[in-house]
């Protein structure tokens, strides 16, 4: 099956019915980037740059960063690279950097909130981001945002630096685009507001479910206990889907239920076009694909998602429309 995969490198993602679907890769250190041409992804949907200071003694230094998002740059050869700011707190620990014990981490002082409260830290990151990608397009993506405010200001930071960086006579980026990731359930309240003010909108399924069901993710007991294709979560990911084709913000989403091809097929049935997921996922999310009547799937997936006495789980419907494909 993997030599099967491997020939479906230059395959271009399209359901049977040609509905064009973009396939992104996940990454966060050097080692992923040769996955890219492997797996045949279009580009890195989510960097994860917390991942070069988590694997540090120290913090990097600003050099050191930029040098490292050129590498990634020079790397994926013109393929678009999503990167995120900093995610440190929750379940993502940078050693060296000290925090107060807090009781529930993951409800507390991390990724963007900590970017606002230490904002040297964000604007050094900020600007060895932008020095990098020197005449190329920039895609950064904001962490944990929870109030479409927090996005205003580290959009206000990025444009202190790109001011600082023209007034010294830096190349700037072609093109630089600031997202947010939708992963806190406040964000479902501000959806217009937020896809007015993004330029892109990323969803972060992993940490959205967390705070959706109250289920940490990292606690097996909880975890599996409720389902991503419940009715629940998926009449959410569907109200994000059509706020966004409101405002006309592209769309993604990049948590782990994007690699499973079942629950990538329930994504592509909600209106999801462009996913990320890990490398290994892309050969056979798109082997799904390719064989996918999405318009007969949409068929089936959205009245059965507004029922409110259904008489089987979503999961069991995808799994019976994907036996009778
Ligand atoms: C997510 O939360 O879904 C996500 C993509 O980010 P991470 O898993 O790094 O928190
Ligand atoms: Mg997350």
């Amino acid at each position: 099956r993997q030599e099967q995969f491997r020939e479906l490198r230059s395959v271009v993602p399209e359901t049977r019915d040609g509905r064009r679907v973009a396939l992104m890769m996940n990454a966060g250190l050097l080692v992923d980037l040769p996955q890219i041409e492997e797996s045949g992804a279009e580009g890195i949907g989510l960097f994860r740059t917390e991942l070069q200071f988590m694997i540090a003694s120290r913090m990097p230094r600003m050099n050191e960063q930029e040098a490292f998002y050129r590498e990634v740059f020079d790397q994926v050869c013109e393929r678009p690279v999503t990167f995120r700011t900093l995610d440190i707190g929750g379940d993502k620990v940078v050693p060296y950097f000290r925090k107060a014990e807090e009781e529930n981490p993951a409800l507390g002082w991390r990724a963007v909130r900590l970017a606002i409260d230490r904002p040297g830290l964000l604007r050094m990151q900020l600007r060895a981001l932008l020095k990098a990608a020197g005449g190329r397009q920039l895609r950064l993506m904001v962490p944990m945002v929870t109030e479409v405010r927090e996005l205003r200001r580290v959009r206000a930071h990025l444009e202190h630096e790109r001011a600082h960086l023209a007034r010294f006579g830096y190349a700037l980026p072609a093109e630089v685009q600031l997202g947010a990731m939708l992963e806190v359930p406040s964000l479902m309240w501000q959806l217009d507001e937020l896809m007015a003010e993004a330029d892109f909108v990323s969803v972060g399924s992993n940490d959205l479910f967390q705070f959706t069901m109250a289920a940490d993710r990292g606690n097996g007991r909880v975890a599996d206990r409720f389902n991503a294709l419940g009715r629940p979560f998926l009449r959410m990911l569907r109200q994000i889907v059509a706020a966004a084709d409101r405002a006309g913000t592209p769309l993604t989403l990049c948590g782990e239920m994007a690699g499973y091809p079942l629950t990538a097929m329930a994504l592509l049935g909600i209106g999801f076009r462009s996913i990320s997921m890990s490398a290994a996922a892309i050969g056979p999310v798109k082997s799904m694909i390719l064989t996918l009547d999405l318009a007969h799937l949409e068929a089936r997936l959205l009245p059965a998602l507004e029922e409110t006495e259904p008489h089987r789980t979503l999961r069991e419907l995808l799994a019976d429309y994907a036996a009778s494909e």
